[in-house]
């Protein structure tokens, strides 16, 4: 398919999502005051809104953008122990390209960041720009403009200071990738076998480019460290997809953090964005009961069935929560 067909695809396809939420739009069933101007609004002739405690009713041409729905105090896995896992790396190939960075967040505080170093000729080949340019061919032959960006020009600059996140004034040392995937793999199995929710923002990405380098590099990858499977997993990018599905516009981390008024202050810097994932699972549930509602192993299965239903139409979407592939020697990403 040409970039124009595509193009010409996802405009017919996003005219169409607002065509049907403006169809989905409830109107006011009785008369009622605008509760932007005090005006009249008779029966059937305004619209609804979320308020902070009840819908509102506007006048359609004073209705506010739609926003997200307004927390509520529901219990939930929202209130249980979090841990958000996010990487940096060199492309989008999950069983070739390699892990340059990498941040754990928790709900307790936890937090650590590893900064990586990958070998030198992996290094030599300039990376960084390797990166922005492949984010962009792979989405391009990926599932199109609505995954993930991890997002082109939001790629920080590799480097020592690149994973830092806010907090303490040392940077990370580098660390052998050996031992940075082992302290990694070993935390993130910890708290699976506890049966704690493991967040990943686009665990396809994450999870299978962990696989294939903690395989690499002689390591035991999470489905040998966790004999009755790698979950429960949370990836706040399938549940806004699930509970959101017609809104239009972009689906990276950032966007998405924006809509749900997330902080996320470094988008592409792992320990930023594994906060904001972190926050992201966690507001999700709190404005959405029936997602709180649910036991952690459903909301692991209820996100494979949802996440299949959201890519049905791309052939080569990678599996979800992640493929357990065998990894491949490295190669540079192919020149635009
Ligand atoms: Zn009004």
């Amino acid at each position: 398919m040409s970039p124009g067909e595509r193009d010409g695809r996802d405009r017919a396809r996003s005219e169409r999502a607002q065509k049907e939420r403006a169809q989905k739009e409830r109107a006011n069933e009785y008369d009622a005051s605008c509760a932007r101007c005090g005006g009249p609004v008779p029966a059937g002739a305004g619209v609804l809104r979320h308020g902070a405690r009840a819908w509102e009713v506007y006048h359609p041409e004073h209705a506010p953008e739609p926003g997200p729905p307004p927390p509520g105090d529901h219990s939930g896995w929202h209130r249980r122990r979090l841990l958000a896992l996010d990487i940096g790396s060199t492309g989008y190939r999950p069983a070739v390209d390699r892990i340059r960075s990498a941040a754990l967040r928790g709900s307790d505080g936890t937090s650590y960041d590893w900064i990586v170093d990958p070998g030198s000729d992996i290094q030599s080949s300039d990376a960084g720009s390797d990166l922005r340019r492949g984010i962009r061919s792979d989405l391009r032959g990926g599932i199109g403009s609505d995954v993930p960006g991890r997002i082109g020009s939001d790629v920080p600059d590799s480097g020592p200071t690149a994973a830092r996140d806010s907090g303490s004034p040392v940077p990370p040392t580098v660390t052998p990738p050996h031992r940075a995937l082992d302290e990694l793999a070993t935390l993130v199995a910890a708290h699976l076998a506890a049966k704690e929710l493991l967040v990943v923002w686009f665990a396809p990405h994450v999870l299978t480019t962990l696989h294939a380098e903690l395989l690499r590099h002689g390591l035991a990858p999470l489905t040998e460290r966790l004999p009755s499977g790698v979950a429960p997993v949370c990836d706040p990018l399938v549940l806004d997809r699930h509970v959101d599905r017609y809104r239009p516009g972009s689906r990276s981390l950032r966007s998405v953090a924006e809509w749900y008024g997330v902080p996320h202050a470094r988008p592409g810097d792992p320990g930023s964005d594994a906060g904001a994932a972190l926050l992201l699972a966690g507001t999700l549930a709190a404005r959405h009961p029936a997602l709180a509602r649910l036991s952690r192993p459903a909301l692991h299965t209820e996100q494979v069935l949802w996440y299949a239903e959201q890519t049905s139409r791309h052939m080569d979407a990678p599996a979800w929560p992640f493929a357990p592939v065998e990894p491949l020697p490295w190669e540079p990403l192919p020149e635009d």
